[in-house]
């Protein structure tokens, strides 16, 4: 199938209210032009170089999502055009994006990525540390972000009740957030999770943001 017809397939599988971040590391221009020439608008990147080298290259309508690990070094790069943050793991991290975002008169938003999956290698807070951070004068005090809900990654496994269990876990972290930490935000709703391999699973268990890479475009 072509990436035109990997997009329509999913954008069928998708409810509405759902948003899909097509994701196009290491994907050249042209097939993200083929994604945006159908229609797509909202694309994901996660290497902060790659992005700042393809943003420029691209339409301007084009909404970018960052969903990588992201230094602090590299946050300047991405600031001015980002438009939804889905990692950020540590408060040091957050005051840079609060600095740089400043400086080019933005708030941007932001996801707090959860550490759900087992293994050791992916990134993100536990409960503890989120605690810490949205508890903190700093991040109180901080003007130029804005928390807009959380993302996380399920262990790599076939087995489906391990990643429905994780699923599940992220939306009790966003329930109990939301009660603790958000009341009354209208902006503190989304979740993001479900990639190619398990976005079927992530909607059944409330994800609202889907980042799905190679069931579009194809291996990497
Ligand atoms: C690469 C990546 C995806 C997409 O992965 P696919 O399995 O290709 O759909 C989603 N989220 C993050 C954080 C990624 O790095």
């Amino acid at each position: 199938m072509s990436i035109t017809e990997n997009l329509i397939k999913i954008k069928n599988d998708i409810p509405e209210g759902v948003k899909l971040v097509a994701v196009s590391k290491t994907k050249p221009i042209e097939d993200i032009l083929a994604v945006y020439n159908a229609g797509h608008r909202l694309f994901g990147e996660n290497k902060a170089q790659e992005l700042s080298s393809k943003h420029p290259q691209l339409p301007d309508d084009i909404q970018w999502h960052f969903i990588g690990h992201l230094q602090t070094n590299k946050v300047k790069y991405i600031i001015p055009f980002v438009s939804l943050i889905h990692s950020i793991d540590r408060i040091k991290l957050l005051r840079e994006v609060n600095k740089q975002a400043a400086k080019v008169n933005r708030v941007v938003d932001c996801l707090l990525q959860f550490h759900i999956a087992t293994e050791e290698t992916k990134f993100g807070l536990n409960m503890e540390e989120a605690v810490e951070l949205l508890s903190s004068e700093e991040y109180i005090k901080m003007e130029n972000i804005r928390i807009c809900g959380i993302m996380g990654m399920a262990t790599n496994t076939k087995d489906v009740s391990i990643i429905s269990k994780e699923f599940r876990y992220l939306r009790e972290i966003k329930k109990d957030l939301k009660e603790k930490y958000f009341q009354g935000s209208k902006h503190f709703i989304d979740i993001s999770m479900g990639m190619s391999g398990d976005y079927k699973i992530a909607i059944e268990e409330g994800s609202t943001i889907v980042r799905i890479g190679s069931a579009i475009f194809g291996a990497r």
